[in-house]
């Protein structure tokens, strides 16, 4: 997608705190961290959200899962982590293109959601 924030820095057109790469996903460190360790990882194809992901998808989106743990070790998670992916408007979707939030350490998280 043309004008898609994070296919241009997937492509390398806007700069980013690059932490991985590989030929279907890229990772970068979130641009207003909420936590010491806060990275994104997404496909590298665009994808809008989970509601719109296709079987074709399924590869890039397992190796974007597989990734959390080792890429969470390298940023200094090593005691928990936690993996959020927001979609649409319920879910507080900001930028539609999927991406997994990794957020963690050195503290305990809050709650998952407030009653
Ligand atoms: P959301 O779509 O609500 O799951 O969150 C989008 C996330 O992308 C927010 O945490 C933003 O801080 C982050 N973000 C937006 N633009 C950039 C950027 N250019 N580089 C890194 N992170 C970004
Ligand atoms: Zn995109």
């Amino acid at each position: 997608m043309d004008d898609c924030i994070f296919c241009k820095i997937a492509r390398g057109e806007i700069p980013s705190k690059k932490i991985y790469e590989d030929e279907h996903v890229f990772a970068f460190h979130d641009i207003n961290p909420i936590a010491p360790v806060h990275f994104l990882i997404i496909p590298k194809a665009h994808v809008p959200s989970l509601y719109e992901c296709e079987p074709e998808n399924e590869a890039a989106l397992g190796r974007v899962l597989a990734l959390t743990g080792r890429l969470a070790r390298e940023q200094g998670a090593t005691d928990g982590f936690r993996s959020i992916i927001n979609t649409g408007r319920v879910g507080r979707q900001e930028v539609y293109h999927v991406h997994v939030h990794v957020i963690g350490g050195p503290d305990v998280l809050p709650g998952m959601l407030k009653r």
